[in-house]
């Protein structure tokens, strides 16, 4: 792999820009690999990093059934955060963020992470109690948290209307300083590119259809649609769609899937340098570098693997957006897409081995994975190569359902995601 540096940067450009190689190799399957990775998004692909980079098992394929970053992983509006309630979510979005923070050291790519901070307003005497809760719990763990008088929220979002008549006055709120926004692709491609420099093939346009199994029910081989491809373990990390393998695999997921929209306006001048999300709406928003607004809400009402926008959910976040900042009513709304999230009973994540021996599966990430993916792909990469748990993933386990040790953030952080 050829490192990216001020000195390659000016190499290439007395060159022309005509020497740089391929960011990484586009692989034909091989017959057998120690691991098969299904799905070419983040999660997948930081798997296929820490377990050539953490583990040296390096015999590792990613399987894409379109593009890499098609998913999910490309289409979301890219927030980064660590402000859960339960312990357990804030060690997992704690370790994500830590890892994001060197990320692009790391990959040696820049995934172009802004620490900007977010700003959370509250629009109730209920949300502020919220809130106070959910400060309490975040500062007894040492996430950097800190409570915002009305006064400090406007002083933070200068365009939030703050008045008292405001159509969702502003109590207070909370801001998480290390908090921001990266660059989506940026996150996909720098993995990409690091995971092909340690001997990882990323294989794209290849659908996985099914699973092959050993007498003893372990996983054999998967069935895609460039032939079968034999494996010791196999991985599936494919978001929306984790549903459909697991039924192909002989067991049922606690999942929903559902399509969340998001939004992005035409290019302005810097008004926001802050993420701000309102908890009356559900709405967020932040500016992108090219000056775009970028903002969302909450899923599409009802399940579905329609992956496009619609004029209902339209009305409701660009209404609600342009009622609490009203000079962005002025703004014209430049595009509008979806992607196909995976939503949990209890709001977080499974990262476990499945029912099916050597079959593994990192999903239920809902509206909030993209901040996520390092941690997903450690802790999975982890569990794959040792074959336990690490500490931090345990009580991600599909056991859970089970047993009832469930880790409901929609009740504990007040996110219905
Ligand atoms: C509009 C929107 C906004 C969002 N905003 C945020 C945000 O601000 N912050 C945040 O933290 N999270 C956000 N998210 C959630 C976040 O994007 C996801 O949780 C995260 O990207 C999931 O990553 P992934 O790698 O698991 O899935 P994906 O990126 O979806 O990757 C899964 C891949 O699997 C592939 N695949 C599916 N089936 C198969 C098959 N059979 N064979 C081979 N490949 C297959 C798909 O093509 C896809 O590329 C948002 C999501 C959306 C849709």
């Amino acid at each position: 792999m050829k490192r990216y540096s001020a000195l390659s940067l000016i190499e290439q450009g007395l060159r022309g820009q005509k020497g740089w190689p391929p960011a990484w190799r586009a692989a034909t399957p091989k017959p057998r690999y120690d691991v098969v990775i299904i799905g070419g998004g983040g999660h997948g692909l930081a798997t296929a990093y820490y377990l050539a980079k953490n583990h040296r098992v390096t015999n590792v394929a990613v399987l894409e059934r379109g593009w890499i970053g098609g998913g999910n992983s490309g289409r979301n509006t890219t927030i980064i955060r660590s402000n859960y309630y339960y312990p357990q979510s804030i060690a997992l979005f704690e370790l994500a963020l830590t890892l994001y923070e060197r990320l692009s050291l790391d990959l040696n790519f820049n995934i172009m992470f802004s620490q900007r901070g977010l700003v959370v307003a509250g629009n109730s005497r209920h949300d502020m109690e919220t809130i106070a809760k959910l400060i309490g719990a975040m500062q007894l763990l040492g996430v950097d948290v800190e409570e915002l008088s009305v006064e400090e929220v406007r002083k933070a979002v200068p365009a939030l209307d703050c008045s008292p008549n405001a159509r969702y006055p502003v109590w207070g709120g909370f801001r998480q300083r290390r908090a921001g926004t990266a660059r989506h692709d940026a996150v996909v491609w720098g993995y990409a590119r690091a995971a092909d420099a340690l001997g990882v093939e990323i294989i794209e346009n290849c659908e996985a259809t099914g699973f092959d199994r050993s007498p003893t029910g372990a996983i054999k081989a998967v069935e895609t649609s460039h032939g079968r491809i034999a494996c010791d373990k196999a991985a599936i990390v494919v978001a929306g769609h984790s549903s459909v393998l697991a039924a192909a695999a002989g067991f049922r997921l606690p999942v929903t899937s559902y399509a969340l929209q998001a939004f992005v306006s035409e290019p302005v001048k810097p008004v926001l340098d802050v993420v701000c999300w309102t908890l009356a709406t559900g709405v967020y928003v932040s500016q992108s570098d090219k000056g775009g607004l970028v903002f969302g809400g909450g899923l599409d009402l009802y399940p579905s693997y329609a992956q496009r926008g619609n004029l209902p959910i339209a009305q409701s976040v660009v209404g609600a957006l342009a009622e609490q900042f009203p000079s962005f009513g002025r703004i014209r709304l430049l595009r509008q897409w979806a992607g196909i999230v995976d939503v949990v009973h209890d709001s977080s994540p499974i990262i476990d081995e499945t029912p099916l021996p050597g079959l593994y599966m990192n999903c239920g990430w809902g509206t909030g994975g993209f901040k996520a993916i390092p941690a997903g792909g450690y802790l999975l990469a982890h569990h794959i190569a040792t074959g336990r748990s690490h500490d931090i993933g345990a009580p991600f386990s599909l056991n859970r359902f089970r047993t009832g040790a469930l880790i409901d953030e929609a009740a504990g952080a007040g996110i219905a995601h």
